[in-house]
């Protein structure tokens, strides 16, 4: 990112760096950080970039939260952190994530940030900006993140060696998130989830078996999802394994990787059962452009909407879908029989 590449050059102390989840933030902050220890600015090769961007160089300290929220607990121990000295060179990095959960810890966090020694560079990570953390942020150098456009995403994963169909459908697909963009292009089995999902009305009947059934299979197609993610999941878990054997343990630091990982595998299967719905809405929205018994596709675009907000609340995914798939059957029975649609 250039805006950071030239801020290399004469840091301040604090940069906040702020967009939705699977904008490249955590990448970025990775490569900054290499580029304030290397003594040539972050050439990318040098033994210093390479321990930086590898994660295992000890003035890099990656903070994650220990709970739902960051406490009060761990924005002291960040002020801890940063006021000890660099172990190798000029610089401390201190990249802390999910910022956008700092609720009560606001203001111990705030005064950690505000007197760290001159060789201390906060790089603080936030998906939006809440009110706590509006002050912290007028002390910091924002900078932020959007999701790529969908042609500019898809020329990059072409660019990386996926095929021009496969980038330009995962691109679409992934809401302009590269992180996501690239598990699905890495996925054999997103095309048949997709037709899983574009299929299903033609398959319900109005019968609670059939809604099962099918509620069963997607919801298997989202297990599949997960499989790609543990691949870099196991990578990291072999790179937080050398850092420890170079530097040891930090107490917690397994932990806390583990539990990232199980917040990346659930917030994964959400994006695909999203993609799942937004793909099963748009099927009943072309059976209303269609003209096709247009009161029950509306009908059956209205509930898919309803059910994929009602993700937002933590429901029981399996009851939620068996439902939808009922209603959505009903809907489908009553435009065949010519009756009125059931409610
Ligand atoms: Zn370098």
């Amino acid at each position: 990112m250039t805006q950071l590449r030239g801020a290399a050059l004469s840091p301040v102390h604090a940069y906040l760096l702020v967009g939705p989840p699977g904008t490249g933030k955590r990448e970025a902050a990775r490569s900054f950080a290499a580029a304030l220890l290397c003594p040539t600015g972050g050439c990318g090769v040098c033994d210093t970039c390479t321990r930086a961007l590898g994660g295992v160089h000890p003035d890099v300290v990656v903070r994650e939260r220990t709970g739902a929220w960051i406490s009060v607990g761990d924005a002291r121990e960040i002020g801890r952190l940063g006021a000890l000295s660099p172990v190798e060179g000029r610089r401390k990095v201190l990249v802390l994530v999910d910022f956008h959960l700092v609720q009560d810890a606001a203001p111990a966090l705030l005064k950690a940030i505000e007197e760290p020694p001159a060789t201390t560079v906060y790089v603080i990570l936030a998906e939006h900006l809440p009110p706590e953390l509006v002050t912290i942020a007028s002390r910091c150098a924002r900078i932020a993140f959007a999701p790529v456009p969908t042609d500019r995403l898809a020329a990059a994963l072409v660019a990386e060696g996926t095929a021009p169909e496969v980038a330009a459908e995962v691109a679409e697909a992934s809401g302009g998130r590269p992180d996501r963009a690239r598990l699905l292009a890495s996925d054999a089995g997103f095309a048949a989830r997709r037709a899983g999902w574009s299929d299903a009305p033609g398959r319900l009947d109005g019968t609670g078996a059939v809604a099962a059934t099918l509620a069963d299979e997607l919801l298997a197609g989202l297990e599949t999802v997960v499989e790609p993610l543990a691949a870099r999941q196991a990578a990291e878990l072999a790179e937080l394994a050398e850092r420890a054997r170079l530097y040891g343990d930090r107490p917690g630091e397994r932990k806390e990787l583990g539990d990232r990982h199980k917040r990346e595998e659930r917030r994964i299967r959400t994006d695909e059962l999203r993609f799942g719905l937004a793909s099963l809405a748009a099927a009943y929205r072309d059976r209303l452009a269609g003209g096709r018994d247009p009161a029950a596709a509306l009908a059956a675009v209205q509930a898919v909407n309803a059910a994929n907000e009602a993700l937002a609340r933590n429901p029981n995914v399996t009851l939620l879908l068996q439902a939808l798939l009922v209603r959505l059957g009903r809907l489908e029975a009553s435009a065949a029989g010519g009756r009125p649609p059931l409610r």
